[in-house]
């Protein structure tokens, strides 16, 4: 065992060199007699135990025992103090501040001397063992183990501090929160590892632009958050922003794969925006949504308008969610009839809610349960109500009527979709021939290869496909060629009564010669006037349909006004 001694007094020096030799134990003892000398041998030499004099002269033993631990000397080190005092308060103190045993000098002797040395080893291993599981535990509860990051709670932590201490520095302080975009596709198409070490990667391209003063922690799956502390103005936060963009904006390499990944950016600041931690969390989050909305790829600031829009969005959601459990949703059925005889062809069925007596609009609601993924629950109602109504009718009419049912894009690119439809076929015993899926140009331009496979599928089960709303948006006639389309609707802007425009009048008729050359069905959408209806049967359109004809109504009155 190896001791140091630190006494400026030689006797006692002596005297605990006596008990010591006549202990059991081996030992090699060293000394000091100034706090100096004390902190020379111990940057020399690896102790078991020092022996401290409570009462040391220029600084006291208190002194060096503080001073030896505040360095974290090794933590395996033993402690002893020794003191002329029988004070209980000096042994108390010694003992708080980090000695493992105290001993009064007039009761030293070997045995004593030897007991409390072993003592004081064994407390200091224990101390040491805590130490470090404390100091393990604590790295584990405050990291990320995939990109070593602070995670979450570390993050909300120094967010909660932080805005505590700028509160009262009047410094500002700005929040990001990034957001991949479509990371979860490049999970489902390349793997988790591949998505693991994508996140590696982007964290050191993040972490490239940052200054120590930018906290960059984990926050979950794809998420990561920034705090930029002490802040003059918000145009730090833009800085940073704009460069993390750039970074992403050269493909990553991983693997054999090159990787394309923007995100979106969410910045709230503190306390321009709000002055408490939760709430700078919670508008980030909506200025992030924003920006995944307005396109991703970019940044945007919290604006306190958002708030109201994204509440309202939050209720709807809401009342969406519950109109599904309640059954509220209910359809109505606007007649396609044809512009020579008006007989019947086939319907549209069109999605109708009504909450508390007040009727939402589908233009409404059906973004919003695009967005929160209940348009599959919703989309798949109508397909099972509107087929069942198709075989009720098939029972009623002797000629048989279409069907024409609204897609949403995400329903489009959803594998499944092919086997919910023909569910429902076989369970109705409907032929899918008389389905008439209406598909929006914007469903056609999102997933495209998987949207592609799921058309081609629909196609296969005999399904007719039309393309909604022709003549607004893109209108590209490439789609006509790249997708096996049956039908083509022309937009309701496009009638006379609409347009008010001879040049759009011409365009119609332009519009509908060319459909009937590369020959698809042609239906004519929102006639609402005699004129709209004469124009529409002078070009020998296939179907029109609109309120000329009738509104959309419940299936009976379908059933009075054309059976
Ligand atoms: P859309 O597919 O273009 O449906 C035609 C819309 O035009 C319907 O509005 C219909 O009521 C309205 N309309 C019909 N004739 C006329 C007319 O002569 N003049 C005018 N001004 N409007 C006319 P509605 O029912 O409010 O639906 C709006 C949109 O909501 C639909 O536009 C469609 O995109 C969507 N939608 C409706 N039902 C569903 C559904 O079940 N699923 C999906 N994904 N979307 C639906
Ligand atoms: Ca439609
Ligand atoms: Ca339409």
């Amino acid at each position: 065992m190896k001791i140091l001694i630190v006494d400026d007094d030689i006797i006692d020096r002596e005297a605990m060199k006596r008990a010591i030799m006549g202990s059991t134990i081996e030992t090699i003892i060293f000394e000091a007699n100034t706090v100096q000398a004390a902190l020379d041998c111990i940057e020399k030499h690896a102790f078991d135990v020092v022996l401290l004099d409570y009462n040391l002269p220029t600084s006291s033993g208190i002194e060096l025992l503080v001073n030896l631990k505040s360095k974290s000397i090794d933590p395996s080190v033993a402690i002893v103090m020794v003191s002329i005092s029988t004070d209980d308060t000096i042994a108390l103190k010694c003992i708080k501040a980090g000695a493992q045993d105290f001993l009064v000098k007039t009761e030293i002797n070997s045995f004593r001397l030897q007991r409390a040395m072993v003592n004081a080893q064994a407390r200091a291993d224990l101390e040491r063992n805590l130490l470090s599981s404390y100091q393990r535990t604590k790295i584990l509860a405050e990291h990320d183990s995939l990109t070593g990051l602070t995670n979450r709670y570390y993050f909300d932590e120094t967010l909660n501090r932080e805005s505590h201490s700028h509160l009262r520095n009047n410094d500002k302080l700005a929040l990001l929160l990034i957001d991949l975009d479509h990371f979860k596709f490049v999970n489902d198409n390349y793997g988790h590892d591949i998505g693991d070490q994508l996140l590696i990667e982007v964290t050191k391209r993040v972490k490239s632009v940052l200054r120590t003063n930018e906290l960059l922690s984990r926050l979950g799956g794809d998420e990561f958050g920034i705090t930029i502390i002490n802040i003059l103005s918000p145009s730090a936060a833009i800085r940073v922003a704009q460069r993390i963009l750039f970074q992403l904006n050269t493909p990553f390499q991983i693997e054999n794969y090159n990787i394309n990944i923007t995100a979106s950016i969410g910045i709230s600041v503190f306390p321009d925006d709000s002055n408490n931690d939760k709430e700078l969390l919670k508008f980030a989050d909506i200025a992030m949504y924003r920006a995944k909305e307005l396109g991703r790829n970019q940044f945007r600031f919290f604006e306190s308008q958002m708030q109201d829009e994204f509440l309202s969005k939050y209720l709807l959601e809401n009342k969406l969610k519950n109109a599904i459990v309640e059954q509220q949703f209910f359809l109505e059925y606007q007649p396609l009839v044809c512009p020579q005889t008006t007989s019947i062809i086939g319907v549209e069925a069109l999605i109708r809610l009504t909450v508390d007596n007040e009727l939402i609009r589908p233009d409404l609601f059906i973004p919003i349960a695009e967005q929160s993924h209940l348009i599959f629950e919703i989309g798949e109602w109508v397909l099972k109500t509107s087929i069942e109504q198709l075989s009720i009718w098939k029972e009623k009419n002797t000629s048989p009527i279409t069907m024409a049912i609204n897609l949403s894009s995400k329903q489009l690119a959803d594998k499944e979709l092919p086997s919910i439809i023909e569910k429902y076929t076989n369970l109705y015993n409907v032929s899918p021939s008389l389905i008439d899926l209406e598909l929006t140009e914007t469903a056609l331009l999102t997933d495209l290869e998987d949207t592609k496979k799921v058309i081609g599928e629909l196609k296969k089960l005999g399904c007719k496909v039309s393309l909604d709303d022709f003549g607004t948006g893109y209108s590209s006639i490439s789609h006509l060629h790249n997708f096996p389309i049956d039908t083509v609707k022309i937009d309701r802007t496009l009638m006379p009564s609409a347009s008010k425009s001879l040049k759009l009048e011409r365009l119609l008729s332009g519009l509908v010669v060319l459909l009937k050359t590369i020959n698809v069905n042609i239906i004519a959408e929102g006639v609402e006037t005699e004129e709209d209806y004469f124009t529409c049967r002078g070009l020998q359109v296939d179907a029109i349909q609109g309120y000329f004809i009738h509104m959309p109504m419940s299936a009976e009155g379908i059933e009075t006004c054309f059976f």
